[in-house]
């Protein structure tokens, strides 16, 4: 034992040199960005022993060829498993979470990478960059200097020795598998994916058929209406003019201001779509997750004969089927535009002539959600150069710098194109001349500079410029006159509500009582009452002090 170490000490000392590299990085920027002291120590006692199994294959091989390529294989994943937890801490503050990692399942691929390459900047390259450093090092060797890799040619070792690197081996798989299951990414994406896949099947065995029959209607109207549903996407009601903005995002709104039904409290159970939408948009919340007899509000539209109709600007298909697109399924027509948007960019104003047409079907009854683009990161992607208004620094950003100030103008501009495409939609709806609605709210807002040094969505940097959203309606005079239990609707805009509960005033609105409704939850009945808004981890909103709470 002890004479193969010597015979091979020169070999064993390079190769553990090579291999532990990442982890020296891991120690070095851990030092700085990771605050918790046993967070840090979990960190690095995860690469330690992945390191070393990786180090223990090579040593095991016998054939020279094997034994390189092993060596770029183990060197290159262990320098990604560092750069991913350098990008989360430097990034958010956090470990990779399973909810970061599950939207990396969820959304589309161009989300993702949108989703990437909008938190890349120099510092972070700089960093993961340094992770690879190594390995590309091995890279050049391999062309310039393969005499290099001769420090891979063992001499012959001992059974003893191999046995004794197995059970080493196997020793910290276990340690692994049992004290830094959490840690270790390979182990958490495993158990992510299981995760994400039992979900799946309760979204689609409950939400994806047209018809459920958890729905039990117990009355419904059997009148003609029109009912549009916009659902919109990271707009914050932060940076809305319509809510006391100090920059000019809701020209056209503005405008219709006498006729619409702003309400001023409104808050999205989750920052982060997925999770705020299979709220939003069926019967469970937070109390109740993943109930047995949920169903969703297009279901319900379904179940009420209303022709719906699904039209969207996000991408249906990615890694996977996302939960929208389940609940979308189970409408009678679909329609879907950014089905193959790799290379080009659908602004929003796109959804315009689908709406039209869908408006031409002949059905008495009929409900349009559409699900807009909005204004999701990357912002300046999301409006034409003519929508390029907002320039210089508002005083309203808390951190200025060059940076905020471009990323404020930027989602402002998105957020002044969206009211374009929303007061567009509600035009529409008021030349048919029917007995109609148009809602509007956003799954969950943007923190751009508003209260900390961050721009975008994320559940660990969750503050209320991401949870505040905007809800408005809009209705027509008949159904107004023909619903006069909404005439004092002006008295209920400062309303406390959790969108979570959107299912409550959905029916409320078109006249639907099912076996469950329960009218206290809908924002427009006259018998509404205050509820607790819990979020994150059992925060109470209306409680929250502190704007950034990540504990929670
Ligand atoms: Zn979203």
């Amino acid at each position: 034992m002890i004479k193969d170490i010597k015979a091979n000490l020169k070999s064993i000392l390079q190769l553990t040199l090579i291999m532990s590299f990442p982890l020296l990085v891991l120690v070095i920027f851990g030092l700085f960005l990771i605050n918790d002291f046993t967070l840090f120590f979990r960190e690095v006692g995860a690469i330690v022993l992945i390191t070393a199994i990786f180090t223990g294959v090579i040593l095991l091989i016998n054939s020279f060829k094997i034994k390189k390529i092993s060596l770029f294989i183990f060197q290159f994943v262990l320098a990604l498993l560092v750069a991913i937890k350098a990008f989360f801490y430097f990034t958010f503050g956090t470990k990779p979470s399973a909810s970061a990692i599950f939207i990396i399942f969820e959304t589309n691929a161009k989300e993702v990478s949108e989703f990437f390459s909008s938190y890349f900047n120099i510092s972070i390259l700089s960093l993961i960059t340094l992770c690879f450093l190594v390995f590309i090092f091995l890279i050049i060797n391999l062309f310039y200097k393969p005499k290099f890799f001769q420090f891979l040619r063992f001499h012959k070792t001992s059974s003893i020795f191999k046995i004794t690197l197995i059970l080493l081996m196997l020793f910290s798989g276990y340690v692994l598998n049992r004290s830094f299951s959490e840690q270790s990414i390979i182990l958490k994406l495993s158990h992510s994916i299981k995760e994400y896949n039992i979900a799946k099947n309760y979204y689609k065995e409950h939400l994806a058929k047209p018809k459920n029959n958890a729905i039990n209607i117990i009355s419904k109207d059997e009148e003609p209406q029109l009912g549009v549903v916009i659902i919109g996407e990271s707009t914050s009601k932060w940076h809305m003019q319509l809510y006391g903005y100090n920059r000019e995002t809701n020209p056209e709104l503005s405008k219709l201001k006498k006729e619409l039904f702003v309400f001023n409290d409104v808050i999205a159970p989750d920052v982060m779509t997925i999770m705020s939408l299979e709220k939003v948009l069926t019967l469970s919340d937070f109390e109740n997750p993943k109930i047995d007899n949920n169903f969703s509000v297009v279901q319900l539209a379904n179940a009420a004969a209303f022709e719906t109709h699904w039209i969207s600007n996000q991408q249906p298909v990615g890694f996977t089927e996302s939960t929208p697109t389940i609940i979308a399924t189970a409408a009678q027509h679909k329609k879907f535009l950014a089905t193959d948007s790799y290379m080009y960019t659908i602004y929003d104003e796109a959804l315009i002539p689908e709406v039209k047409k869908a408006l031409k079907t002949k059905s008495k009854r009929k409900l349009i959600f559409v699900h807009l683009i909005g204004t999701h990161r990357i912002y300046k992607k999301r409006y034409p150069e003519s929508y390029n208004y907002f320039n210089g620094v508002n005083e309203r950003t808390k951190f200025k710098t060059k940076y905020s100030k471009e990323k404020v103008n930027e989602y402002d501009n998105a957020v002044r194109y969206n009211d374009f495409v929303v007061n567009e939609i509600i035009k529409l709806i008021q030349a048919e001349n029917k007995n109609s609605f148009v809602v509007y709210f956003s799954d969950h807002g943007d923190d751009v500079f508003d209260t900390q040094d961050f721009v975008g969505h994320h559940r660990h940097k969750g503050s209320k410029p991401m949870f505040d959203i905007p809800f408005l309606s809009w209705f027509s005079k008949d159904y107004l006159e023909q619903n006069k239990r909404i005439d004092t609707l002006q008295s209920y805009n400062n309303r406390s509500y959790n969108a979570e509960d959107f299912i409550y005033s959905f029916s409320d609105l078109i006249n639907v009582n099912f076996k469950g409704f329960d009218e206290t939850r809908s924002i427009f009945s006259p018998n509404f009452k205050t509820r607790k808004r819990i979020i994150k981890k059992g925060l109470n909103y209306d409680t929250w002090k502190t704007n950034i709470d990540s504990e929670n």
